[in-house]
Parts: structure tokens; sequence; C-alpha cells
């Protein structure tokens, strides 16, 4: 194995840290990976701006590549902008076997802005049910919402689309 393909696999086993069950590749976080005169440059698009995790993506990534002696630099690009869309169907079956209900598809072209809670279609991830009632806007962090099943009362976080 190259430096590079080193490089790549290392990258691609760091998780995130608000979804530790996804990797930022299942996140389609993790954009490139290249080599720069023997420097590592691992390419990040945030998953929205200001999203806290940001920082500590960036020091897992120095971290993991470093352990491995590969000296490590950390770009984040912001264009195109990350989409749910981008969760590979990996990680979105890893969500799902955590409980978490994966996100649907994002929305196209501009967004009307609403004051009425968001309308989607979310199903259970316990029994599969799609009578489920929103808890709050913003689960554990706000890149989630909570919901609760009708059918068996499971409370679950639901990945909000964007
Ligand atoms: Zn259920």
């Amino acid at each position: 194995m190259n430096v590079l393909e080193k490089a790549r696999s290392l990258a691609a086993t760091v998780t995130d840290p608000e979804l530790p069950m996804l990797t930022l590749a299942d996140l389609g976080v993790l954009r490139d990976v290249s080599l720069d005169d023997g420097r590592v440059v691992v390419s990040i698009t945030p998953t929205y701006s200001g999203c806290p995790a940001m920082a500590t993506m960036r020091d897992d990534l120095v971290r993991v590549l470093g352990e491995s002696g590969l000296d490590a630099t950390v770009r984040i690009s912001l264009a195109p902008a990350w989409t749910t869309d981008w969760i590979t169907d990996e990680g979105r079956a890893a969500l799902a076997e955590h409980g978490i209900s994966p996100p649907g598809p994002a929305p196209q072209g501009p967004v009307t802005l609403s004051l009425l809670p968001t309308r989607r279609a979310v199903s259970c991830p316990r029994c599969g049910s799609a009578d489920v009632s929103l808890t709050s806007e913003f689960g554990s962090t706000a890149c989630k919402a909570m919901y609760q099943c009708r059918s068996c009362l499971e409370p679950f976080d639901h990945v909000k689309e964007i």
C-alpha cells in the first residue's frame, strides 16, 4: 500500500463525533485525500456551516493520520454544499441499526419558510410504522429531530434532511 492509499484508508476510519456509528466517508463529509509535496491533504465539507463538530473532525483526522506517521493538513471545502443526500447507503443502514431514522431525500431548490413544523415522511426505526409524532424539532444535536412511534412507543432521533 502506498502512502496515499494508506492515508485514504486511515481517513476513512474517522467517525463523526455526533453520529459515532458513521465514518466521515459514510457521512459524505470526506471529499478527497491527496498528497501535496509529501504532506497528506484531506478535504472535508461541513455538514452545515458552523457545525460545532467540524473542529473535532479536523483534530481527529490529524491525530489518526499522525499516529501512523503521516503529516496531515485538513482543508475545508465549502462548495458544493453538503446535503444529507451524500450519506451513503452503508451510512443509512448504520443509522437505522442504531435506532436513528435516516434522512429522506433532501429538499430541492428554494425552500419555503414556514412557522409550522416541517412535514416529513418518517418511519419508526424499530418497528417500521409510519404512525409517528414529532416530539421536538431538536434532538440530542441540532441536526436531529425527536420523534415517538405511536405503534410501539419507541422514542427516536431522525436526521433532518438538508
Ligand atoms: Zn415503532
